[in-house]
């Protein structure tokens, strides 16, 4: 029997384990998945080793210690230093990144989309707009304290906190930020929110299983939104992918992963 396990704080939201245990139960799969609580990023390692654990996935606020504690990176993980998913490889811990391919998969329906604003600076954003300058966006960034933004000096994006932010006309508005998954806070000021989203086209949450805040607003201001199911769902597939050694594939995947979605 293989385990496997999602690493968060908080993690009890998570709905990778129904999804992932689903997989294994209509593809006939002898393994299990569950949730980890892990309060400091720099025990992960230890802790995958001591489970014995085939794969994990990690979730907020962990995914840049997971990039530190691996022994090898693959794939656009190592271009973002951001890992959501890990493969014990004959026990050494191989990072990935799947959450901006999934992301892409949630947007797959909003058209035209070339200007990006992405509020939030933390792992999740990283990737996210690593991934839509490799596609050819233009991406600007808001987040409440300057620190991480500093992050994103050496990239090709513009940069504002909430106090010098100057607004523009964007295709996409993303809230990458865990405002509005425990507590009912939007991503930054009101003010601000209704200035971005009048003049936005389309509105996406990266957080899942509620109507945040910012997508109440989106509501409000009559925007198409997505929240961040589908980008969990588009993640989620591409892991099992990579934890069950590529033999599935991953329309199979994403059908069985998409019973224990909605189940949850
Ligand atoms: P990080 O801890 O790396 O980054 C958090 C970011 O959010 C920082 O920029 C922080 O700003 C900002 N932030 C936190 N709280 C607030 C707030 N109350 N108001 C405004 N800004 C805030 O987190 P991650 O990037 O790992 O995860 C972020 C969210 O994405 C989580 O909710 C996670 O569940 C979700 N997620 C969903 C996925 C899906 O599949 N749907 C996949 C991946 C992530 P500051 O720098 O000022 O602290």
């Amino acid at each position: 029997m293989q385990l496997f396990a999602i690493f968060g704080n908080p993690v009890h939201h998570s709905k990778s384990p129904f999804m992932h245990n689903s997989v294994y139960k209509e593809l006939d799969i002898k393994a299990c998945y569950t949730r980890i609580l892990l309060k400091e990023g720099s025990e992960l390692k230890k802790r995958f080793l001591e489970l014995g654990l085939s794969g994990a996935n990690i979730t907020v606020p962990h995914k840049e210690a997971a990039f530190e504690a691996c022994d090898e990176i693959r794939g656009f993980a190592k271009k973002v230093g951001v890992v959501n998913t890990i493969v014990n490889e004959n026990g050494r811990l191989v990072g990935y990144n799947t959450d901006a391919e999934g992301f892409m998969f949630a947007i797959r329906e909003f058209e035209n989309v070339k200007r990006i604003l992405v509020i939030g600076a933390g792992g999740t954003a990283k990737a996210l707009v690593q991934k839509f300058l490799d596609e050819g966006m233009e991406v600007t960034i808001l987040n409440r304290s300057r620190k991480r933004l500093e992050e994103f000096a050496q990239i090709d994006v513009k940069r504002y906190t909430w106090s010098d932010f100057e607004t523009g006309s964007f295709d996409l508005v993303v809230n990458t930020t865990s405002a509005g998954l425990e507590e009912e806070s939007l991503p930054a000021p009101k003010e601000l929110i209704d200035v971005i989203l009048d003049n936005a086209r389309y509105v996406a949450d990266v957080v899942y299983g509620k109507l945040t805040p910012f997508l109440k607003e989106a509501k409000k201001h009559s925007l198409p939104f997505k929240d961040g199911i589908d980008m969990l769902l588009g993640q989620g597939v591409l892991a099992a992918w990579l934890f069950l050694g590529k033999r599935y594939d991953k329309q199979q995947i994403e059908e069985a992963m998409r019973k224990g979605l909605y189940l949850s």
